[in-house]
């Protein structure tokens, strides 16, 4: 079986949702609430949509403001959501780990001397890396409400608010002439960020005058400053999103001619992928996206869905949601065991987050969890004091030497380390899993919520006229297929409630306070109920997982193992070794215990049925669930061993070779683990062949 994807080579181009949406299905049907309750009657209205349909922005909260294009969905006021289970650990873990102790381990976070805490903007470290960590070590503290974070990051975010000169530039003044007399924009870029979150979490009254005058500042560049730059003028839409916040909350509207004379002049990213870069493209991509909301034609979406299928399409032809580009994608380095950025994969998140709520288009959302629940644990150390700077499908070693010319950064680039061998994501990585928490609800533009991205959560949030709920949400997702949704209101209030249906989800149920609530599937949509809803209403929504059974054409017809959205990988023992660092941040290389040179024995029929789901955890989900030994389920398949297959001179795995593969070696029972849980793994594998198309595979070394 071949799954059919948008990723699949060859097929015909999806075409994205606009912010046109089309009804499924209509049913109104009456939920009759169990007598024994002795509660009244209450109609329940069921719809399956694609998108939520075009109305104005939801005034409840800030979303676009006209002739920007209404909202779809907008994010909730930090602070509005509770992350538990998993997510939350990942957070904990965060906090006590590299993210949360980054100032005692990184000289570009030490306040003192540093450009971006004098209030002159003088002194050393004043580029990208103290706001890529600033970025996401604030939301840090604002999710956790974790105090201390939250006044370690205030101190560094007064110092940048008290450093704004009178024409309006604040921070490190080298860098207002840092290209060339001219000036260095990107790090500013990351800092708006910054102030953004302080602002939605403090409504602190200097930050918007405070952008105000620093856009007013770049207003009166000549356009050529636009296009100025590597990074500036490739990451500029980064700017963009920011005007448009700053626009919704003040209504100044010269900051859509900024946004406008930005878009015209940074790097064109409309007609193409015109550069190569992993995390340029990781957040460059989705700037025609963005400017839709300004644009307002279609085809401006689709530039960045296009964006994105050329990069997969090219470079993404393997497991776990990110593409081939160990720096920059290089042709003829598609195989699996190429890597990908963590600055990449956390970009990728942050763009995908962004376009589902411009688009509405679910699709953004399962790419979204692809990457973070498949990929981004294994960025990281299980306790989140060390990381690499290149994750690959295909990775059975993590050693500290050097893999260039197949990768193409020369070093160290494999083992853990919570150092500045990995300056940019070192800092930039903080932001992955706060941004993801706050985007686990939505609001929607008809005054109700919307369940994005399923974790164990409360959310507390304004719906209808204004009425304040709390949903409390218990599930073990991904790991997981039950979601239970418990509502708590003081009185009675109606308002549609939207459940993502993921695109591997073919047959899902849904039932309020134990009665069926009648639906037809459709992968890749949401279903809306709408309903009077009144305070303990239970909703419970099943989403079956199967396993399937993914083939990679353009690479070798290998194939990966999904089930639900987690992808699977074979399970290799670890051998972790320090090789440097201290007792407390130790750094680590990782060395495979047991054999890995495997391809699968499928079912030629029904590869899926070659799978038996081994293991799903019973008892409480372990806190962090994205190791070998916690991993909540596994899954067993048979495999044969391909002698051949063999790790290079340096250590790296052995290129793919084309599949069905000959193999004289016995049958054993291996077990699959997921992907993000598996630090050495294999996620691509070669298929066995018995039959007179199966090749012999070439030894390379
Ligand atoms: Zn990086």
């Amino acid at each position: 079986m071949r799954m059919k994807t948008s990723l699949q080579p060859g097929s015909p181009r999806r075409s994205v949702v606009c912010y046109s949406n089309v009804v499924l299905v209509l049913a109104a049907v009456h939920v009759q609430s169990p007598s024994l309750c002795g509660a009244a009657p209450a109609e329940t209205e069921v719809k399956v949509v694609l998108a939520p349909a075009p109305a104005p922005t939801n005034p409840l909260y800030v979303g676009n403001r006209a002739p920007l294009l209404p909202s779809p969905f907008m994010q909730l006021p930090i602070g509005s959501i509770t992350p538990k289970g998993w997510v939350r650990h990942q957070l904990e873990l965060e906090t006590q780990g590299m993210t949360g102790h980054l100032q005692e381990i990184s000289p570009w976070c030490k306040f003192a001397g540093n450009a971006w805490a004098d209030p002159e903007g003088k002194g050393n470290n004043g580029w990208e890396e103290l706001p890529y960590w600033l970025k996401g070590y604030g939301d840090l503290g604002y999710v956790l409400g974790d105090e201390e974070i939250i006044k370690s990051a205030r101190k560094w975010i007064d110092a940048v608010l008290a450093s704004q000169e009178a024409d309006g530039w604040f921070g490190p003044r080298g860098l207002k002439t840092g290209l060339k007399g001219t000036p260095d924009l990107w790090p500013h870029m990351v800092m708006c960020n910054v102030l953004q979150s302080f602002y939605d979490y403090s409504h602190d009254e200097r930050v918007l005058p405070f952008l105000t005058r620093y856009f007013k500042w770049m207003s009166a560049l000549p356009d050529k400053d636009f296009g100025a730059g590597y990074w500036p003028r490739i990451r500029f839409g980064d700017n963009i999103e920011t005007l448009y916040w700053l626009y919704n909350r003040t209504g100044e509207t010269w900051l859509l001619d900024l946004a406008k004379r930005i878009h015209e002049n940074m790097q064109d990213w409309t007609t193409g992928v015109h550069d190569w870069h992993n995390v340029n493209m990781s957040q460059g991509f989705r700037e025609p996206g963005v400017y839709y909301q300004q644009a307002k034609e279609a085809r401006f979406l689709q530039a960045a869905e296009n964006n994105y299928e050329t990069i997969m399409g090219l470079y993404g032809q393997f497991p776990g949601g990110g593409f081939a580009g160990d720096e920059n994608c290089r042709p003829g380095h598609t195989d699996p065991r190429q890597g990908f950025e963590t600055c990449g994969i956390v970009e990728y998140m942050h763009s995908f987050e962004m376009l589902l709520k411009i688009s509405g288009n679910p699709l953004w959302a399962d790419r979204c969890e692809d990457i973070a629940l498949n990929s981004f644990p294994a960025a990281l150390t299980p306790d989140e004091k060390g990381l690499h700077y290149l994750t690959c499908a295909n990775q059975v070693q993590l050693d500290k030497n050097n893999k260039s010319p197949a990768i193409q950064n020369g070093g160290t680039m494999f083992s853990y380390s919570p150092y500045e061998v990995y300056r940019c994501c070192q800092h930039n990585v903080s932001h992955g899993w706060p941004y993801y928490a706050e985007e686990l609800w939505l609001a929607t533009p008809d005054l109700g919520l919307c369940a994005s991205l399923y974790a164990a959560s409360e959310v507390s949030a304004k719906v209808g006229e204004g009425a304040q709920v709390k949903i409390a949400e218990e599930t073990d997702y991904p790991f997981g297929d039950t979601v239970t949704l418990k509502l708590s209101a003081a009185q009675p209030v109606k308002f549609p409630l939207y459940l993502r249906i993921p695109r591997w989800c073919a047959d899902a149920s849904a039932s309020i306070n134990g009665q069926s609530v009648p639906f037809a599937t459709k992968p890749l949509s949401y279903v809306v109920l709408e309903r009077e809803w009144k305070d303990g209403d239970t909703v419970s929504l099943r989403l079956p997982m199967q396993v399937s059974v993914k083939t990679w054409e353009k690479n070798h017809d290998a194939v990966s193992v999904n089930y639900g959205p987690l992808t699977f990988s074979l399970k290799i023992g670890e051998r972790w070794q320090r090789y440097g660092g201290t007792a407390n941040w130790p750094e680590f290389e990782v060395f495979p215990t047991t054999p890995w040179n495997y391809g699968l024995v499928l079912d030629e029929q029904k590869p899926a049925s070659s799978f038996k789901v081994a293991k799903v955890g019973n008892g409480p989900l372990p806190e962090q669930p994205f190791t070998p030994a916690t991993a909540p389920i596994e899954l067993q398949a048979e495999a044969k061993r391909i002698p051949a297959w063999t790790q290079d001179s340096q250590g790296l795995v052995g290129k793919l070779q084309a599949s069905p593969v000959k193999s004289d070696q016995p049958t054993e029972t291996v077990t699959l683990i997921p992907m993000g849980a598996a630090r050495l793994r294999i996620t691509a594998f070669p298929v066995i062949g018995q039959g007179n198309d199966a090749k012999v595979w070439k030894a390379e070394n």
